[in-house]
């Protein structure tokens, strides 16, 4: 399918960007050159998606679709109990209503925002156990998003019988879409079970992170992805997706489970949530579109296709010396704000102000994850300045060429060229009380 998409002038652009609050959530679509906002829900289906959107069985319950999407997770995931949700975040709602309650802590590798959100509006603690060589964006390390035991182990000890779980992502998405290794996958989960903890593997990009063990982890160059997929998730007891990144379709998410108990649990709040357990909000056809993307994206040559893309986008940024996150990860390309904007002081939001520049600059819309998205601390009410300050290029599936990902790094360079002479940053309007970054209204100083 080919879209047509618009050249605006510099003129429009700030026009847009004024009325739209310096927020570019705000944006219209319309208003956007090439979108890099996000890759959830953003890709291409192929010709078998579409082709099984048409097998789709729309009845209410025990819908052939919904069988042909359970075998699918079952035999990926190697779960038995699956439920549809019809996002990630869904999943998170109708598992978490299941096991977080008041005063819990949940320690895991630099939680999601919807992941944190869900915590914290329980009043439950998320705690970042994420090694410290993510926070060092200039570091090559492989495995950036791995757990660091050490970090997991205190909070295991100083929180015994107080953490229902713990959450595993794959990839990391908060410090870059940095992938987690078989070896340190398999050590969390064996530290949590001798703390009698559960493991939830939030596994957006885990298809992603199952190339990256096959490319950098000795002893995987062999296998398939659907087999390290598989020993990915042997420890583990549950896992929550959200399909919308490596299933390849635009709305969907699961839950997949070896508990049975919490199975029973979920499914009782899935009914008033979702919907009847055998659809989870959503319909046969997007349940048929699932199986498939999950078949197709869990295939090598998908994911190196892909993979090269990013690491394209990120080979022009190295030509220009502009630092983002090293190594380029899964689904995105991480700007280092604060490393570009140097004038701009933290309490400005140096990389909500490089999101801004970018897009004035060429229509090209990244996404803030720093700072802002960070939210204030529950307790204090303070800006969490604490993590790093990136801009997210995130590249959408199958949609975009090489040489959207050339206009992207030079328009780039351009702002990269004149960053001395930008020293001033935006100053929150108004903000909700929880993941701000969505609707926050910012003036420019
Ligand atoms: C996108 C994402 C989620 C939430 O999924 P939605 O489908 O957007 O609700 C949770 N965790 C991670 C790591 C994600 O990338």
């Amino acid at each position: 399918m080919v879209e047509p998409i618009h050249i605006s002038t510099r003129e429009e652009r700030e026009k847009w960007l004024s009325e739209a609050h310096y927020n570019v959530f705000q944006l219209k679509a319309d208003q956007v050159y090439i979108d890099l906002l996000t890759d959830s829900g953003t890709g291409a289906m192929s010709d078998r998606q579409w082709a099984q959107m048409m097998l789709g069985d729309e009845s209410y319950a025990g819908a052939t679709s919904f069988y042909k999407f359970e075998a699918m997770v079952q035999r990926i995931f190697g779960m038995p109990y699956v439920i549809p949700t019809h996002q990630g975040r869904a999943a998170e709602n109708v598992l978490f209503s299941l096991l977080v309650k008041e005063g819990d802590v949940v320690p895991g590798n630099a939680h999601f925002d919807t992941t944190k959100g869900h915590i914290e509006s329980r009043k439950a603690k998320a705690i970042d156990v994420t090694c410290d060589e993510a926070h060092d964006t200039q570091a090559e390390v492989p495995f950036k998003g791995n757990v660091s035991l050490e970090k997991l182990e205190r909070v295991l000890q100083e929180n015994k019988g107080k953490v229902p779980f713990m959450v595993l992502t794959v990839t990391n998405n908060t410090v870059g879409g940095q992938p987690v290794s078989m070896r340190n996958i398999k050590d969390t989960c064996a530290l949590c079970h001798r703390y009698g903890v559960p493991v939830v593997m939030d596994s957006a990009r885990f298809a992603e992170n199952a190339y990256f063990i096959k490319t950098r982890e000795e002893g995987y160059a062999t296998k398939t992805i659907k087999e390290i997929a598989l020993e990915m998730y042997e420890q583990a007891d549950a896992a929550t997706m959200s399909a919308k990144k490596d299933a390849i379709v635009n709305m969907g998410g699961f839950i997949a489970t070896r508990r049975k108990e919490w199975f029973d649990g979920a499914k009782m709040f899935c009914i008033p949530m979702e919907g009847y357990v055998t659809y989870g909000g959503l319909n046969g056809r997007d349940l048929n579109a699932i199986a498939q993307g999950l078949d197709e994206n869990t295939e090598f040559d998908m994911l190196d296709t892909r993979i090269r893309q990013v690491r394209h986008l990120a080979e022009r940024l190295d030509e220009y010396g502009i630092p983002y996150q090293r190594p380029a990860g899964g689904h995105a390309i991480f700007v280092d704000a604060d490393r570009v904007l140097t004038h701009v002081p933290k309490e400005e939001f140096p990389a909500q102000t490089l999101t801004c520049e970018l897009y004035l600059e060429a229509g090209v819309r990244g996404c803030e994850i720093g700072y802002v998205l960070a939210d204030r601390d529950p307790v204090t009410r303070e800006n969490r300045f604490g993590g790093l300050d990136l801009l997210r290029l995130a590249i959408p599936r199958r949609v975009y060429t090489d040489n959207h990902m050339d206009v992207v790094a030079a328009a780039l360079k351009n702002v990269y060229d004149r960053r001395e002479s930008i020293t001033r940053g935006v100053a929150i309007e108004w903000e909700a009380p929880l993941m701000r970054h969505f609707t926050v209204q910012l003036r420019r100083l």
